[in-house]
């Protein structure tokens, strides 16, 4: 351990990668993760959904279908809207893309949801880098919430807007 050469703080927030972090790494382990999710379901990652996949998975930002069927149009891939949304429904539905429902935009998934255990989404709003971090006492206390009104929670999505690590460390030099 080189103590004094290193900062602590920039492996302190795991769930945020660096901005000059080794995407490649990333991406590769995405598309792993995303391929046997979807064999495990038994569906195909036919090459549209692998394609569209590829694309939300490029950054940790979120990305509006529209957006996505831009990026695929530059790169010569026309598509219809109509079957880029079914790839996104279909992504989504595996669990390897989620919804930034505040932004109605994508982001894939790069968080191994091996447990169950449930998410928030920090999203920061200068980098718009996007981490999903375990919360079981956010979601513990929803449920006592709703249950004093008698209330049965369906939908539960807690989506945060701030600055990351990063960015607030760079705001203050
Ligand atoms: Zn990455
Ligand atoms: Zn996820
Ligand atoms: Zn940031």
């Amino acid at each position: 351990m080189t103590s004094k050469t290193t900062t602590p703080r920039k492996h302190a927030h795991p769930a945020f990668p660096g901005p000059g972090h080794n995407h490649v790494a990333c991406l590769s382990q995405t598309l792993d993760r995303a391929k046997s999710a979807f064999e495990t379901r038994g569906l195909r990652l036919t090459d549209l959904r692998l394609r569209v996949f590829t694309e939300i998975a490029a950054s940790h930002h979120a990305m509006g279908a529209y957006d996505i069927i831009e990026r695929l149009g530059a790169k010569g891939t026309r598509l219809a809207p109509v079957s880029v949304y079914r790839a996104i429904e279909a992504l989504t539905a595996a669990g390897v893309v989620h919804r930034l429902e505040s932004a109605n935009a994508y982001f894939a998934c790069h968080a191994a949801h091996a447990s169950q255990r449930q998410h928030i989404v920090l999203s920061c709003r200068t980098c718009r880098t996007i981490a999903e971090v375990a919360a079981e006492a956010v979601f513990d206390a929803i449920e006592d919430i709703a249950s004093v009104h008698g209330f049965k929670a369906d939908t539960r999505i807690v989506e945060i807007s701030g600055l990351c690590a990063h960015c607030v460390e760079k705001a203050s030099q």
